[in-house]
């Protein structure tokens, strides 16, 4: 039998407690299927190690998960270390050496949620943005001198590649081609980013060409932001930069009901190195030890995490068992409105996967 190697990384926050119930979730997954076995390793990086090391992973972190077959991450954030701190030393320190340039961000309006969108029924909000993930505004070029003075500079640039402007689009117009709808948007601001920007809309229209049964629009951010509240029915598939997405996904988890329900996958397409999924939400630390946070958003990301793994029917049978839970209030938590807690929910998951016979 197939056993899968997962290095668990909860991080920080409420992190330890939504991947923990993640854990629990995947060791009944795998029991209730049988065909393959989940063995976990976890690792305690994030704030805290920080603290006590001065680094917030080790300095062979990424050797120790490298061969592991994915990564479940929970979140890097801590009040007392500045968040670029967090955000470079864990998420970006595995996302970009490990060349994860694919970020892909589902939405859906899962069955017994609501969405703050007025009339919008659960089939007419579902879309996949893909993020790069591995350049753009995030490229880390830049510096600061002169601290402190009047004269001081800064400079956070933005570098884009034709390799990684071509993978990415490439990788979405796949992905939109997979889908039913077979349609692309592709978020720009080449009005008034002249350069990068418009380097980014002649790759979409050369890459376009490979896919001539992908229907395919273009975007500026702002103007996109008014379309996915008024009119999310004409979206399918989106493709942004590492920035525009990163907001845009927040946008489009909220439209979904709740931060605690999104999920996202950061993938390495040729699996040279493994793939991560994590929630899309950070540490909440308002809601850290009360028990309350919501798994599904990791229940989500495990969905991605094994459909990523090749094992389909296992993705499947999860999915089914975290709609038949958001489809009863009772298991609702606080950021939905209801009264249940992270413990509750973790098992409905799982009596809805063991119960379920497909
Ligand atoms: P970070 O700085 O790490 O991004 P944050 O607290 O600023 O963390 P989020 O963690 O994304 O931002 O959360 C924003 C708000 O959404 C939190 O205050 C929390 O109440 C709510 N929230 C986020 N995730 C969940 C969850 N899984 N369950 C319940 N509420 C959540």
């Amino acid at each position: 039998m197939k056993t899968y190697r997962i290095a668990a990384i909860p991080g920080d926050g409420i992190g330890g407690e939504v991947i923990s119930a993640g854990v629990e979730v995947l060791q009944a997954l795998a029991q209730r299927e049988g065909r393959f076995g989940v063995t976990v390793d976890t690792f305690d990086w994030g704030g805290e190690y920080y603290k006590a090391h001065g680094r917030m992973m080790p300095e062979n972190g990424r050797d120790l998960i490298r061969h592991h077959n994915a990564i479940l991450f929970g979140s890097a954030g801590h009040p007392e270390i500045p968040d670029h701190v967090t955000l470079w030393g864990l998420r970006l320190a595995i996302c970009q050496p490990f060349d994860q340039y694919a970020n892909v961000r589902p939405t859906r309006v899962l069955p017994g949620i609501t969405s703050p969108l007025r009339n919008v029924a659960g089939g007419e909000l579902d879309w996949v943005i893909v993020r790069e993930n591995s350049e753009g505004e995030y490229a880390g070029v830049g510096g600061r001198v002169h601290q402190g003075l009047p004269i001081e500079a800064a400079t956070d640039v933005s570098m884009f590649t034709r390799a990684g402007v071509e993978r990415i689009m490439r990788f979405a117009f796949r992905l939109a081609q997979s889908r039913p709808r077979k349609l692309l948007t592709v978020v720009t601001k080449s009005n008034a980013q002249r350069h990068a920007m418009v380097m980014w809309d002649e790759i979409a229209t050369a890459v376009a060409a490979e896919f001539p049964d992908v229907a395919w629009d273009k975007m500026l951010v702002d103007a996109m932001t008014v379309r996915m509240v008024m009119k999310p029915q004409t979206l399918d598939t989106i493709v942004a930069t590492n920035l525009h997405a990163d907001i845009l996904s927040d946008l489009a988890a909220a439209l979904a009901g709740s931060l605690g329900i999104a999920p996202t996958a950061n993938i390495n397409p040729e699996g040279a190195f493994p793939s991560m999924f994590e929630p899309i939400h950070g540490s909440a630390f308002d809601i850290t030890g009360k028990g309350i946070a919501n798994p599904i958003g990791t229940f989500w990301s495990s969905v991605m995490l094994l459909d990523h793994l090749g094992e389909a029917a296992a993705a499947r049978r999860l999915m089914a068992a975290i709609e038949r839970v958001t489809g009863d209030t009772r298991f609702h938590t606080p950021d939905l409105g209801g009264r249940a807690r992270t413990a509750d929910v973790t098992a409905a998951v799982i009596d809805a996967i063991q119960g379920a016979n497909d």
